[in-house]
């Protein structure tokens, strides 16, 4: 059966319902290695129920090959309407799970 697993972003808060196969699922959380376990998700999927990073997120960290570390501002459009991680110091790259900042 299939199930829906809920995920909470570190980053920007967002809840991802990631679509899972229930005895995948328990394979996983009973200690077998995801990908042995869910070998059928894609690595992004699998890396969402991981770490909960939702894809927008994930897009800003990994989707694209920006090697210009300063260029920081462009964070802010796709993770949330309040971005207010540059106000309290928030490091894209460093991540911050302080949601009240
Ligand atoms: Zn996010």
């Amino acid at each position: 059966m299939t199930i829906m697993v809920p995920t909470t972003c570190p980053f920007c808060g967002h809840t991802t319902y990631i679509q899972c196969d229930k005895d995948a699922y328990d394979r996983w959380q009973n200690g077998m290695s995801i990908q042995d376990a869910m070998p059928d998700m894609t690595p992004e999927d699998r890396e969402m129920l991981i770490s909960g990073i939702c894809p927008s997120c994930w897009d800003d960290m990994f989707g694209e090959e920006d090697e210009d570390e300063d260029d920081d501002l462009d964070w802010e459009d796709d993770c949330d309407e309040e971005p207010l991680w540059d106000e309290c110091g928030f490091n894209p790259y460093m991540g911050c799970y302080d949601f009240d900042c």
